[in-house]
């Protein structure tokens, strides 16, 4: 069923009763190619890039609970390509550029936003600092401008520039970041990946990996066995539980990240905007709603809820930008499980199991990497090489010291 102007006026006009389920519910079959764990938004997307780009269908998502009903459903939505280190410089800019056709490609309206991301400088070291990630965006091929004050307070003049403590300098602006409609990616991937062919299957929680003679042979689930030649654990903040069922300790901690959203109000935000001096950032959907977050709790947990430290930092850091913000009354907060690496940097590759594979380590940024990776971990599922600009997202890294640290934390990027 194509989408389209036409297909809404006529649905429209005789009174919708031709929609029909955007995907199927089917039973799990005893056995398939490939096994994905996880129907978030890096797991259908990979699913999706499997039939779509290497003709496999048959595959299997398995996701414990509903499609979209974890991270994927609950970010914050921003989409950019501004890294600065060589192996995530590549990715994500591959990633953006997917984006930009993404809705066309899916033929499903993911809302995505390029209104422009400002990420605030607030000193001349911060300056400096970048003035060299905004060569390297360019290197890269993507767009960057280096913004004074005046140049911010032209797009954003209502900000506080002359804040005692925290003057803004300056900014960098990236014209093509900005956001995307969260669920509607994750529906848009799970829609094409099911007509071409691949098995959702909801409410299957897998409880074990089955491994036999050093070969993954299949996943223990809720809704039974079910056999397969290869599997992907894409399961977001439960990596390191899933993984540990193969026997793997892999190198993340899984910590609480928290967003708000206020009531709806008339537009004043038409851009993304992010404090250089403490952890704030915020954008405003459709809806009208000011959507904003910060930094980690700062502890381990699954917990899907945030706790009011926090959640203080990040009122506190608003007001000290834009006090107009006081005004506005939040109406919901919630939080999600980042599955945090040492270096802030993402995983996707092989294990020592033949045929298990592990695409995680997103951290609070793995969004914007949806299409990226899936088109990624699919390559590298389906052919068994390194899909180029995700190369260096290897496994070992961590053993061999070639950390990719774009913060500049050192090693306990979660504690920093
Ligand atoms: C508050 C917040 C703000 C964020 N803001 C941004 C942002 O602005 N930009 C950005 O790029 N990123 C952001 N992120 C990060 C981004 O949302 C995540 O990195 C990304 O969604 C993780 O990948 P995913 O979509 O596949 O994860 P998920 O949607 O969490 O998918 C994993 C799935 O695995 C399933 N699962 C787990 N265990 C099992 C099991 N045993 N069996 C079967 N299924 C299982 C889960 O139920 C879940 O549905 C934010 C995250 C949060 C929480």
């Amino acid at each position: 069923m194509r989408y389209s102007g036409f297909r809404l006026f006529s649905e429209g006009m005789t009174g919708n009763r031709g929609w029909r389920p955007v995907w199927r519910d089917p039973e799990p079959k005893p056995e398939y190619d490939v096994i994905i764990i996880g129907g978030g938004g890096h797991g259908l997307a990979t699913a999706y890039y499997l039939a779509r780009e290497h003709g496999l269908r048959n595959v299997a998502v398995l996701e414990k609970g509903y499609l979209g009903g974890g991270n994927v459903g609950r970010n914050t939505t921003i989409v950019r390509a501004n890294y600065f280190l060589p192996g995530n410089s590549e990715f994500y800019s591959h990633s953006l550029k997917l984006w930009e056709g993404l809705a066309q490609e899916l033929n499903f309206n993911v809302m995505h936003s390029q209104r422009g991301l400002i990420n605030l400088f607030h000193s001349d070291g911060q300056r400096d600092a970048f003035a060299r990630r905004g060569n390297a965006m360019i290197n890269q091929g993507d767009d960057a401008i280096l913004l004074d004050r005046e140049g911010v307070r032209e797009i954003l003049p209502y900000l506080d520039f002359d804040n005692a403590r925290f003057p803004i300098h300056g900014g960098l602006y990236h014209p093509r970041g900005g956001t995307a409609r969260h669920d509607a990616v994750a529906w848009g991937y799970a829609r094409g990946a099911d007509a071409r062919g691949v098995d959702l299957v909801q409410n299957c929680e897998v409880t074990g990996i089955d491994i036999s003679n050093g070969r993954v042979t299949g996943v223990q689930t809720t809704r039974g066995a079910i056999r397969a030649r290869k599997v992907g654990i894409v399961v977001a903040g439960r990596s390191g539980q899933v993984a540990a069922m193969a026997g793997m300790r892999l190198p993340i901690e899984s910590h609480i990240l928290q967003a708000f959203v206020t009531e709806g109000l008339k537009p004043v935000i038409d851009h993304v905007v992010s404090f250089g001096m403490g952890h704030f950032y915020i954008s405003q959907s459709d809806k009208g709603g000011l959507v904003f977050g910060g930094d980690l709790d700062f502890h381990a947990s699954y917990a899907q809820r945030g706790n009011l430290p926090m959640a203080e930092h990040v009122m506190e850091a608003g007001m000290a930008l834009m006090p107009m913000i006081g005004k506005a009354r939040v109406l919901r907060s919630w939080g999600g499980i980042m599955d945090m690496t040492p270096d802030g940097s993402p995983i996707i590759d092989r294990t020592a199991i033949e045929g298990l594979h592990v695409n995680c380590g997103w951290c609070y940024g793995g969004f914007k990497a949806v299409p990226g990776s899936g088109f990624s971990f699919a390559h590298l599922l389906a052919t068994g090489r390194h899909h180029a600009p995700a190369a260096r997202f290897r496994l070992d890294r961590f053993a061999r010291g070639d950390l990719i640290d774009e913060e500049g934390t050192g090693s306990q990027h979660n504690l920093h």
